[in-house]
């Protein structure tokens, strides 16, 4: 259902993310999928001739580095802060100076813009994948901190789930009724 039109379905994913349960509640679903926040600060590259042209981590303080044509994101934390879109100028802090040590010839250190988003997180980290006791409804949320990483497979095993062709991945440990 839209703001607009109501389109009826055989079926339906939900793939929500941290919004999953508004509508799986009223169904008598409730997923534990929690908001993780993460923050990014982005950086201008100009004419900075010493920009990385490839991707870094540092896995102590879980903070990524990566090119996206002429801008850097830095990009890391996990913030407990329920559904809270403030951006936090601490952790905002943290990130420009963790950039600017390991980049301390970058031209311009009051540059960059903060971004804050939510990690949908499930308690193990696994998300939920596959069928509910509705017929024609289907999950496919709760990605946490790989959302992204996941996102082909888990739409190419739903995929198949749904039209009933054979696929290599076994959804064991994902779906509502395996957990
Ligand atoms: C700082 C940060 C860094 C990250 N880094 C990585 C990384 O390096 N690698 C990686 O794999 N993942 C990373 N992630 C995680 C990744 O972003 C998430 O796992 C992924 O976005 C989850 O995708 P999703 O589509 O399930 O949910 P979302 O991206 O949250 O999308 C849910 C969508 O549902 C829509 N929606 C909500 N309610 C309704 C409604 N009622 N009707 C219609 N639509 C609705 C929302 O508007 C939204 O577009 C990172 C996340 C953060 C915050």
């Amino acid at each position: 259902m839209t703001d607009v039109e109501t389109i009826a379905a055989d079926t339906c994913v939900v793939a929500m993310g941290n919004d999953s349960n508004s509508v799986l509640r009223p169904l008598g679903i409730r997923l534990p999928i929690y908001p993780v926040k993460g923050y990014s600060m982005t950086f201008p590259v100009g004419q900075w001739n010493g920009a990385p042209v490839i991707p870094m981590a540092d896995t102590g303080r879980h903070i990524g580095i990566t090119r996206l044509g002429d801008r850097i994101r830095v990009a890391g934390t996990a913030e407990f802060a329920g559904n809270d879109r403030s951006l936090n100028p601490k952790r905002i802090g943290n990130l420009r100076r963790f950039f600017l040590d390991v980049f301390p010839d970058y031209p311009d250190p009051t540059a960059g813009v903060g971004w804050t988003g939510f990690r949908p997180m499930t308690p193990d980290g696994i998300p939920y994948l596959g069928e509910t006791p509705i017929q024609g409804l289907y999950l496919n949320t709760g990605h946490g901190h790989l959302g992204w990483t996941m996102s082909c497979g888990s739409g190419q095993a739903l995929a198949h789930l749904i039209s009933g062709a054979t696929g290599d991945l076994d959804l064991t440990g994902m779906t509502l009724a395996s957990r």
